[in-house]
Formats: C-alpha cells, sequence, structure tokens
C-alpha cells in the first residue's frame, strides 16, 4: 500500500505549462478519482506517478519517498489503459503470467498466483481461452488480472471501462469497488465522467485546467461545491445558475430541488413557468421549464405535465446556492 504526494509539480510540454505548482495528497489506500473535463491533465497527473512522462520541476512522492529518479517498473505502480494491452494470440492465462515470466517467478508461484488471482476478477473458467473470445468486460478483467499479478502497491487507471457499453460499464463499477475493498490497494482512478467518479470514488479530486477546483468524498462535492465550476460538473442535469442582477453574485439550484405543480404555491418562490421540453427516463422525468427568458431543468420522480402546460416552480430556499463574482461558492 502507499500514500502519493505532490510537492509543487509543474508539468510543461514545450513551453506550455499544464500544471502548474500542485500541490496533492493521495491517501494510503484510497480510491481516488481524478475527474475533469477532457484536456484539463487528469492522465498527465497519472503518468507522473508511474513515471512514465515525468514533471518538469517539483517532486512526486511515494509511499513518502521523492520517486523522481525511480524508474517507471520500480514505482511499484500497475497501470490499467481503456485499451487493454493484452496480447490476442496469448490465452488468458498466458496473459495474466506474461509479467511473471518476465521476472523469472518459478512455475509453482506463477501458477498458484495466476489461479488465484483469476478467481479474485471471476476469470477462473476462461484462463484456456483466447481474448478474441470474450466480452469486453471479461478482457478488462484479463487487463487487470496483469496488472495486479505485479502486486502493485497503487493502481493507476485510466478510463478503463470507456470502450464497454453502458450496461457493462455499471456492472465493472461495482467489481472495481468491490476489487478495492479486497486488495486495499490505493486505486488512482482517473475519468471525465462524473457519475463514475460519484460512484466509485471515496474521494474526488476535480481538475479544470491543471487547477483542482475541490477535493472531496462524492457525497460533500454534490451537497458542498467550492464554487460554480464544481456545482455545474457534478450532477446530471447540471446546477440551475441565474444572475441575481447585482454585483454580479449569481445563485444555482439544482434540478431536484424544484418542484412543479399546476397552481401556485404559498411561497413566494413560486414562480409560473412554461414546459418547453420533457425527457421521461423511466423512474424520472427532466422537465424545461422556461421562464421570463430563462430556462431551467427540473428532476421529478413522477411524469405529471406536458409540453406546453403552464406550471408554478417552487424551490426551497435551503436548497439555493450562492456564488460570488470569482465563482466561489458563498457559504452561508
Ligand atoms: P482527456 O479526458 O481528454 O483524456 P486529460 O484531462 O486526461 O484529457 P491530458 O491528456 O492530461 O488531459 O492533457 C492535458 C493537456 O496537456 C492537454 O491540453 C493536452 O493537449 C496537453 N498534452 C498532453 N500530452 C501532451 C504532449 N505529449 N505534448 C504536448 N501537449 C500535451
Amino acid at each position: 500500500m502507499a500514500s502519493i504526494e505532490f510537492v509543487k509539480v509543474t508539468k510543461a510540454f514545450d513551453k506550455s505549462i499544464i500544471i502548474n505548482e500542485l500541490d496533492l495528497k493521495i491517501a494510503d489506500g484510497s480510491f481516488t478519482v481524478l475527474v475533469g473535463p477532457s484536456g484539463c491533465g487528469k492522465t498527465t497527473l497519472l503518468r507522473m506517478i508511474a513515471g512514465i512522462d515525468p514533471q518538469t520541476s517539483g517532486s512526486v512522492l511515494i509511499d513518502g519517498k521523492d520517486v523522481t529518479d525511480v524508474a517507471p517498473g520500480q514505482r511499484g505502480v500497475a497501470m490499467v489503459f481503456q485499451n487493454y494491452a493484452i496480447y490476442p494470440t496469448m490465452s488468458v492465462r498466458e496473459n495474466i503470467e506474461f509479467g511473471l515470466k518476465n521476472n523469472k517467478v518459478g512455475k509453482a508461484e506463477r501458477t498458484q498466483l495466476v489461479e488465484s488471482i483469476s478467481a479474485t476478477v471471476g476469470l477462473s473458467e476462461y484462463l484456456d481461452r483466447k481474448p478474441s473470445t470474450l466480452s469486453g468486460g471479461q478482457r478488462q478483467r484479463v487487463a487487470l488480472a496483469r496488472a495486479m499479478v505485479k502486486k502493485p502497491s497503487v493502481f493507476l487507471m485510466d478510463e478503463p471501462l470507456s470502450n464497454l457499453d453502458a450496461k457493462l460499464r455499471g456492472q465493472m463499477r461495482i467489481e472495481l469497488i468491490e476489487l478495492h475493498k479486497k486488495l486495499g490497494t490505493t486505486f488512482v482512478y482517473v475519468t471525465h465522467d462524473q457519475v463514475e467518479a460519484m460512484s466509485m470514488a471515496d474521494t474526488i479530486i476535480l481538475l479544470n485546467q491543471g487547477v483542482i477546483q475541490q477535493e472531496a468524498p462524492p457525497d460533500r462535492m454534490y451537497r458542498q461545491p467550492n464554487n460554480l465550476f464544481a456545482a455545474q460538473f457534478i450532477g446530471v442535469p447540471p446546477m440551475n445558475v441565474g444572475d441575481l442582477g447585482m454585483d454580479g453574485v449569481r445563485f444555482g439550484f439544482r434540478p431536484e430541488s424544484v418542484t412543479l405543480s399546476e397552481e401556485p404555491g404559498d411561497t413566494h418562490y413560486a414562480i409560473r413557468g412554461l414546459i418547453v421540453t420533457r425527457e421521461m427516463l423511466g423512474s424520472e422525468t427532466i422537465y424545461q421549464v422556461r421562464l421570463e427568458g430563462h430556462s431551467f431543468m427540473v428532476k421529478c420522480t413522477e411524469d405529471l405535465f406536458s409540453v406546453g402546460q403552464q406550471v408554478y416552480l417552487g424551490v426551497e430556499a435551503s436548497k439555493i446556492y450562492f456564488f460570488g463574482p470569482d465563482g466561489n461558492r458563498i457559504s452561508e
């Protein structure tokens, strides 16, 4: 197991600085998810931990030791990519065993390790099959098993589920959470998908343009966003934001914090609007409601309204957020 620390880490490609003097701590044994929009620097951070593409300046520490001069293979980390990096001509067993053979691990120990690891990831019955005969999820498990045989103290995962269909992705998310519990190893997982981040992380690190916007457990990230960026990145649909028309202060409320009714309510937040779109998703319906030139998204658990209908919106005062001109949340 290992903690990871960045101390004043800067990364530049040619002359363009992608990460500037970043300080960061990832706790030993945590499931930390780096999330943020495309190009914000997630993969760059992961590659610096792995040592594949080292920092321009500053230090990266693994388990308290500065690894700046330590080669990737000696850092005790294993990386799992979106493209599985498994050999198509080898069987599942040979794929998993490959790294061990290179490290001159004896046959008996190899067999024992391959068997126990393939049992952990649910591959025991597929050991003699070729990767081409496996499903996407099974192939992803082969890639995981290949990383696991190295017994790394840190797993680095770069969008490992993005090639899978939605159903399989959901299943693999649960499997990864279980795997993390079983192994107790530090997981650092990169995704641009906030649903993945929310469902798997014990800590989310939200990045934008190489800068950490917030670091928090998922529920805090959702309930107490630091700023407008965090408020609008986390949550589907994102938080509604409006302008108060005074000194650049903005307000926000989540689509699920709104109640709709056909009649005006008795609170002064009940404002008249018009349903302009309706999206029925099964257990919930998303409405777009237009009022006075603005439109807001509303998430309801019941499907009671239709497009063109006049409705009244109510938002509980305690569920309204305020943001200052700098975008930071004004806390109550
Ligand atoms: P995505 O979600 O799209 O994978 P990301 O957050 O992982 O994005 P990075 O791959 O870390 O983003 O890239 C961060 C920035 O660094 C981008 O602007 C990218 O263009 C730039 N970058 C990455 N690698 C290189 C490189 N080898 N040379 C020049 N610029 C690079």
